[in-house]
């Protein structure tokens, strides 16, 4: 059984959509000019200049290489040496994320939408994360299971 720990109202940290935060970063990379180099890959860097080299030959030269590629990062094995593959935790993540206006009318859900709230409901093996964003506009639900 999943017990509720509302944590609503809490100043633990901000919550937004995904989306809009990188909408924040790429206008300030826009406003400072930063070029952008889409559709390609890095494969390799050179730290003394520093400058990264894409998979089309380009070489781009900057201040500082900031590697920030993921869970399966090539900059990680360059700086390591070695593969990092990453390893599976056995746990599967069900998102959905949809307008709060579907709740509002409904008497059982209503509540979640009336202001921004955060409830993590923890059981064995399993959590649920609810959240609703822009003052009830948009609710996001996240659900972790163990599959294995
Ligand atoms: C289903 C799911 C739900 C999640 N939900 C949440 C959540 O609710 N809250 C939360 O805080 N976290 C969540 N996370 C985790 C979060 O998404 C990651 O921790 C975060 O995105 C990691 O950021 P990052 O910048 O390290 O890597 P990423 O966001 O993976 O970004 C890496 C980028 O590098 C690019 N890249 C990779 N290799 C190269 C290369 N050789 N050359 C050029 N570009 C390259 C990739 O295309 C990608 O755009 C979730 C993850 C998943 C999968």
């Amino acid at each position: 059984m999943l017990q509720a720990c509302s944590v609503a109202n809490s100043s633990a940290g901000y919550i937004g959509h995904r989306g809009d935060y990188h909408n924040v970063f790429l206008t300030r990379v826009e406003e400072l000019g930063i070029p952008l180099h889409m559709g390609t890959e890095v494969v390799g860097f050179d730290e003394d200049k520093p400058s990264v080299f894409l998979k089309d030959g380009t070489e781009v030269v900057g201040d500082i290489v900031i590697g920030a590629d993921g869970i399966k990062s090539k900059t990680r094995e360059l700086v390591l040496g070695f593969k990092d593959a990453p390893k599976s935790s056995g746990y599967a993540c069900y998102r959905a994320f949809f307008p709060g206006a579907w709740l509002k009318d409904d008497p059982l859900c209503a509540h979640f939408v009336e202001k921004d709230v955060l409830n993590v409901y923890i059981g064995e093996d399993a959590h649920v994360v609810q959240n609703t964003l822009k003052n009830g506009e948009e609710v996001g639900l996240h659900q972790t299971d163990l599959i294995v």
